[in-house]
């Protein structure tokens, strides 16, 4: 078992935290936020004065911070981690960022001496409660063989992508496609209720047909035929449309500085930008089928 500085106790970190303490390692955990601390005390966790204190003792720190900018100076501020971290301690980064960053935090990693992963993860703050989320993780061969029982202790999943950042890589690529397809779910249903075809009958027949993914049967965008999709809770989250957003910028950014052509997903992050700038970022993002209806503001 390790001694664990954790360090974003949000809407996923805090869950993460705790599956980590149920575990059996020692954890500090800290956050900035007035809400988050509040409801990390309320859970039992035991919290670091600061970012240092919560550090300079751990075997590894997990980060779960909301994005790039937030990672940068965590680690690379002036009494961020790389400077109070124990010598040797495994940095693994949870968070949702750019594949940039993340290599740029590693390289610094690497050379203040620590070993880092890029291990965001899938599977949201259900997965994060059930200790079932998705890691993928980017960095060396140790660090992964390292880093993997106290992935464990949080994920079901685990999957070593390959060299630093290509655990963003994986992540930004997958729900690029997620984007991609909810709307061709959601562009295909709308067309159907058009053409006088029940939704129910398209489900029926395309969940076991060649249009069948999971945007269609875990997650259908119309009420009925999955029943636990947020279709059927008014659109409450889920995965809201303002974190599907940013992954899709994500995506945009690391192709046009790769030179990869995602014509696709680019119109997605156009149709979901529009659809969040009409007052819907904190809907789920199935619930784009409304702008397609011509039903969302
Ligand atoms: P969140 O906003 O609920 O939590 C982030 C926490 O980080 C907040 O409590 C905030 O106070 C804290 N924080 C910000 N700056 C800090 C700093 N300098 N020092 C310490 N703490 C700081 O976000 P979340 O939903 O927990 O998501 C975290 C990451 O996980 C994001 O990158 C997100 O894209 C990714 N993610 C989220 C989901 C989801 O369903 N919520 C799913 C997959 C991935």
């Amino acid at each position: 078992m390790a001694r664990i500085g954790f360090v974003g106790l949000g809407n996923m970190g805090l869950p993460m935290a705790g599956n980590l303490t149920k575990a059996g390692h020692e954890v500090l955990g800290f956050d900035i936020g007035g809400a988050a601390l509040e409801a990390a005390r309320a859970a039992g966790l035991a919290l670091g004065d600061d970012l240092a204190h919560a550090v300079r003792e751990a075997e590894v720190v997990v980060t779960m911070l909301p994005a790039g900018p937030q990672v940068r100076a965590v680690h690379l501020g002036e009494d961020g981690i790389l400077r109070r971290a124990a010598p040797g301690a495994l940095l693994i980064d949870a968070s949702t960022i750019d594949v940039a960053t993340a290599r740029e935090v590693a390289d610094a990693a690497d050379a203040a001496g620590y070993a880092m992963l890029d291990a965001p993860v899938s599977g949201g703050v259900g997965g994060a409660e059930a200790g079932s989320l998705t890691f993928m993780a980017g960095g060396s061969e140790d660090a992964f063989a390292r880093a993997r029982p106290v992935l464990a202790a949080m994920g079901k999943t685990i999957v070593h992508c390959g060299g630093p950042g290509t655990g963003q890589a994986a992540k930004i690529c997958n729900n690029m496609m997620l984007g991609i397809q909810m709307l061709s779910v959601c562009e295909a249903m709308v067309l159907a209720e058009n053409l006088g075809l029940d939704p129910a009958k398209l489900f029926e027949v395309a969940s076991r047909s060649s249009g069948q993914c999971w945007s269609l049967t875990a997650y259908c965008p119309v009420p009925g035929p999955v029943p636990a999709s947020p279709a059927n809770r008014g659109y409450r989250p889920g995965f809201a449309t303002a974190m599907m957003l940013k992954d899709l910028r994500l995506a945009q950014s690391a192709a046009q500085a790769a030179g990869s052509p995602t014509p696709l997903g680019a119109q997605a992050a156009q149709l979901y930008g529009l659809f969040a700038q009409n007052g819907n970022d904190g809907l789920d993002f199935s619930a784009i089928i409304r702008m397609m209806r011509g039903q969302a503001g």
